[in-house]
């Protein structure tokens, strides 16, 4: 066998060849389906480990591993994070109830490679302003993909994400970014979701980013829990949190995770 080594940049950044491009698409497919499941599945009065198994379930059926179980000791194949949990929340006795906000994190490997993608759903009646952040998540979201082309810096991808959110009145986390994802789930370079446009990495193809945007309805500022995991908003204001892996190609982004 052929042992292509990966080129690595003096960043530290992996640049995917075409065909492990490809095995990524398997493993955004599987995330996909995964959250597909989720989304069709939950609902006030189930607990969040329910929701845990649904996905260990749909992604162990595909073939494939998920990304967190085990991760850094991580407990559960998914992260479950309501209201003013930002992320790594993890999954258990609690009741999802009307009016929440629940985001789910999922991660899956596909023959060593990894996929992860986010999204944060509205149960049943929720106030305008929860509705309004989630909203805002999707479009930070959606604004920073727009921008992973090659030839942009990372700064477009930021500021971009950074603007879709506080135009809306909401503030950006700084604590936590997006990454590179390839063999690993957490790869080079950081995805900040704040930042200046025109400044930072160039954007080349073959790159494969993981973009998160985490949007609090109120201060920016994070505390982790004694769980050791779970990441809560300083101020106790709620939060949304959604992401997508996005390949960088000639022609521009593609959403290996996208639904
Ligand atoms: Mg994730
Ligand atoms: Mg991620």
């Amino acid at each position: 066998m052929r042992v292509i080594q990966p080129r690595i940049q003096s960043t530290g950044v992996i640049v995917k060849s075409p065909g492990e491009i490809e095995v990524m698409r398997q493993a955004g497919k599987v995330v996909a389906q995964t959250v597909r499941a989720l989304l069709a599945a939950v609902r006030s009065g189930m607990t969040t480990a329910e929701l845990d198994a649904i996905a260990e379930a749909t992604i162990r059926g595909a073939g494939a591993t998920p990304s967190f179980k085990g991760y850094r000791g991580f407990p559960a194949s998914i992260c479950t994070s309501l209201n003013e949990q930002v992320v790594h929340g993890i999954p258990g006795r609690r009741v999802i109830k009307d009016g929440d906000i629940v985001s789910l994190d999922v991660g899956a490997i596909v023959d060593g490679f990894h996929g992860d993608s986010a999204v944060t759903v509205c149960i049943g009646h929720v106030t305008p302003q929860a509705k309004a952040l989630v909203d805002a998540g999707e479009a930070s979201l959606n604004a920073g993909i727009r921008m992973m082309r090659a030839g942009n810096r990372m700064g477009d991808v930021s500021w971009a994400a950074q603007q879709a959110a506080e135009s809306q009145g909401f503030s950006v986390v700084r604590e936590y970014v997006g990454h590179g994802i390839g063999r690993q789930l957490h790869e080079e370079p950081a995805v900040p979701n704040f930042g200046a446009p025109g400044r930072g990495l160039l954007l080349q193809p073959g790159m494969v980013l993981a973009i998160e945007p985490m949007v609090n309805a109120g201060t920016w500022a994070t505390k982790v829990l004694d769980d050791g995991w779970t990441v809560v908003t300083q101020d106790g204001s709620w939060s949304s949190h959604w992401e997508h892996t996005v390949a960088i190609l000639e022609s521009g982004p593609e959403i290996l995770t996208a639904r």
